[in-house]
């Protein structure tokens, strides 16, 4: 039978920026289409997104991609995505919702059909015949894709974990996974495994509320504001639901909160009476004990919500003595320094602060190692590639597999820019087939080349010196003294005492350099950049970017 390829162009290797191919001789089907939030390697960058020109490069090809839930590391690169390509988006009327909202903020509605699909459903996307199943997770309405191929049937878990009690009652399909691995069997399963190194099981999202309702007795008589994730709607939910009880009216802080909301009560995912819900400026009519503000910036992202309040700043709210801020959630690995200081701020302001570290007062999306062994053991598959994790937690699930019977051979470990090509004989793995080189944005440009991050890391702690040479072209003498100018390297009053030696210095190598009859211009920065370079390391023991600069007049 024909071959089939499935390119990784993100999300192997780091969380974020998920993205697959499968790819026939003639048609090309897109798995999700996510972008990253840059860390502090990055700066400056605002998202860093899949190796798009994979498919830019084979854009005639491609039939659709498929959404299958709404976090951004699945659906946030799509606008770009658009930009460049038309094609229609499936995935389930929630996903739908927020990647339409999206689009219409970027006017890019027109670029592509959105197909929804429903629980079970069965629908072809051009040769491939797909069916989706519903998976629980940390935002309503995932599916799980099980999408038929020449080489067989691909099962993808999309993030999941097995909540046996989740809030709206939709359960992972384990038994059509079953079901599809008996008839027609399972030839490749792709699986999320972000908590794959750890042991037990998550606990449910309905678990939470038990929780959260504690947080409210004991702090009965404070305006509760509530932080969790704006696509968390089950979470938003529990946290309503519990207010309501307390006898709380519900404002929204944020803007995505607010969308997010409206979104869920429109497809009635969401339950809340308008009678309960009241404007944030209105919330100052009312005494404090009976108010619950639903908030995001639970990463303490810098424009937030929550840390605009934190730190004085929110037009909407003041945080004091009356307050008491519940975190519904995690701070991602890499933001526990910045949760941390907004809630020495909050704290500062007189609120109290409730985190989840030890409340019980958020659970993972992400099933763990008993939930990952029961969806190995119900598909059964052939062949298993673990997908949506670090490197370490791609191996602890390669481990896992193989400690519950998988032969080892049989499970590839991908990373991103590789391709898994599936033929009558088996499947092999082929490293880095893409460029390699995610493209990233800052600001309204999308950029390639990673050096300027260097640059940026140098110039962020070490600041800059200019060393400005000016060469007469009539008799190849310099003209005047070097000009050094520098910022951000020493305070200026050092810089000024500083400067006028270095320009002596270049003076006299560039004199002795112009002696030299064979020397380019390239030779002269050269011998500008090195003696600045070498004087000012030696004067201050630091290393800034030199930039030299010969003009010839
Ligand atoms: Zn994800
Ligand atoms: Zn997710």
């Amino acid at each position: 039978m024909e071959k089939v390829r499935i390119t990784f162009l993100g999300g192997l290797g780091d969380i974020g920026r998920n993205c697959a191919v499968i790819e026939t001789l003639n048609q090309i089907l897109i798995l999700d289409c996510g972008q990253l939030f840059p860390d502090e390697y990055m700066p400056g960058a605002n998202s860093v997104l899949p190796d798009l020109p994979y498919l830019l490069d084979r854009k005639e090809k491609i039939v659709g991609c498929i959404t299958t839930h709404a976090h951004e590391d699945h659906i946030g690169a799509l606008p770009y995505l658009l930009e460049h390509i038309e094609l229609p988006i499936y995935g389930s009327s929630f996903t739908l919702g927020m990647i339409r909202n999206r689009l219409e903020e970027r006017q890019l509605l027109n670029r592509c059909e959105l197909i929804e699909v429903s629980d079970g459903e069965k629908i072809a996307i051009g040769d491939f015949p797909c069916e989706f199943l519903p998976v629980t997770h940390s935002v309503p309405a995932g599916l799980i894709s099980a999408i038929e191929t020449p080489q067989g049937l691909i099962v993808h878990s999309s993030d999941f974990k097995l909540d046996l009690n989740p809030v709206d009652g939709r359960l992972t399909d384990l038994n059509r996974i079953a079901e599809l691995s008996r008839d027609p069997g399972i030839r490749l399963l792709l699986c999320d495994s972000t908590n794959s190194d750890m042991p037990g099981s998550t606990i449910s999202e309905s678990d939470i509320a038990i929780s959260l309702d504690k947080a409210f007795k004991s702090n009965e008589s404070n305006r509760i504001i509530a932080a969790c994730f704006a696509s968390h709607v089950h979470r938003v939910e529990q946290i309503a639901t519990t207010a309501i009880n307390a006898g709380r009216k519900i404002s929204t802080l944020g803007l995505s909160m607010k969308k997010n909301l409206s979104l869920a009560r429109q497809l009635g995912i969401l339950e809340i009476k308008e009678e309960h819900l009241v404007d944030i400026d209105d919330t100052r009519d009312y005494p404090p004990h009976e108010i619950c503000i639903i908030s995001t910036g639970t990463q303490a992202e810098p424009r937030s919500a929550l840390a605009m309040a934190a730190t004085g700043q929110s037009r909407w709210i003041s945080i004091g003595a009356q307050d008491s801020v519940i975190l519904s959630s995690r701070a991602i690995p890499g933001n526990e320094e910045r949760v941390g200081k907004m809630i020495n701020a909050l704290m500062k302001r007189g609120a109290d602060v409730l985190h989840s570290d030890h409340l019980g007062l958020h659970t993972s999306g992400h099933g763990k190692q008993e939930e990952l062994q029961s969806l190995h053991q119900a598909s059964n598959p052939d062949w298993f590639v673990p997908v949506h994790g670090e490197y370490r937690h791609l191996v602890a699930h390669k481990d896992l597999a193989v400690e519950i019977g998988m032969p080892a051979e049989r499970i590839l470990l991908a990373t991103d820019g590789d391709q898994i090509v599936l033929t009558d004989d088996g499947m092999e793995l082929i490293e880095k087939v893409t460029s390699g080189g995610y493209p990233f944005v800052q600001g309204r440009i999308l950029e390639y080349e990673h050096q300027i991050f260097s640059d940026r890391r140098i110039l962020g702690k070490e600041g800059f010196v200019i060393a400005t040479v000016q060469i007469a072209k009539k008799d190849n003498e310099i003209l005047g003294d070097p000009q050094i100018v520098s910022r951000g390297w020493v305070s200026a009053h050092t810089a000024n005492r500083l400067e006028e030696e270095i320009a002596i210095a270049v003076k006299k190598g560039v004199q002795k350099t112009l002696l030299m009859e064979d020397a380019t211009d390239q030779d002269l920065e050269q011998r500008v950049r090195r003696i600045t370079g070498s004087l000012v390391n030696e004067l201050t023991g630091r290393r800034p970017m030199i930039i030299p600069i010969v003009r010839k007049v």
